[in-house]
């Protein structure tokens, strides 16, 4: 199997369907030969809603960091967001935590 992973969610498990490829985890379909790198893959929030740079989000469950750095806890805002590509899709500073990255299904837009 050489398809592509899902431009949406990275997911390995994309199958073929009458002509698209479809994710199995998140349900996006799209049309072989469309380029990942192309069209940036929209970031959503825990909502569904699409992020922008310089968005302001806030977290939606305590997130621990990696490396004993500490934990965001639910509730905290983060302003000025800016995108990213990768697992970790939101890259942002927090106050008294510094710089770090996010994953935007933890965090819904205000
Ligand atoms: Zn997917």
């Amino acid at each position: 199997m050489s398809l592509p992973p899902c431009p949406a969610c990275q997911s390995p498990y994309s199958y073929e369907d009458q002509g698209r490829l479809v994710c199995p985890e998140c349900a996006h379909e799209w049309m072989p030969g469309e380029s990942a790198a192309d069209e940036h893959a929209a970031v959503v929030d825990a909502n569904g809603n699409t992020l922008a740079d310089g968005d302001t989000v806030s977290v939606i469950k305590d997130l621990k960091l990696k490396g004993g750095g500490g934990v965001v806890k639910v509730g905290t805002k983060v302003k000025n967001i800016r995108l990213v590509d990768g697992d970790h899709n939101i890259d942002c500073k927090v106050d008294g935590l510094g710089a770090l990255k996010l994953k935007s299904e933890f965090v819904k837009k205000v």
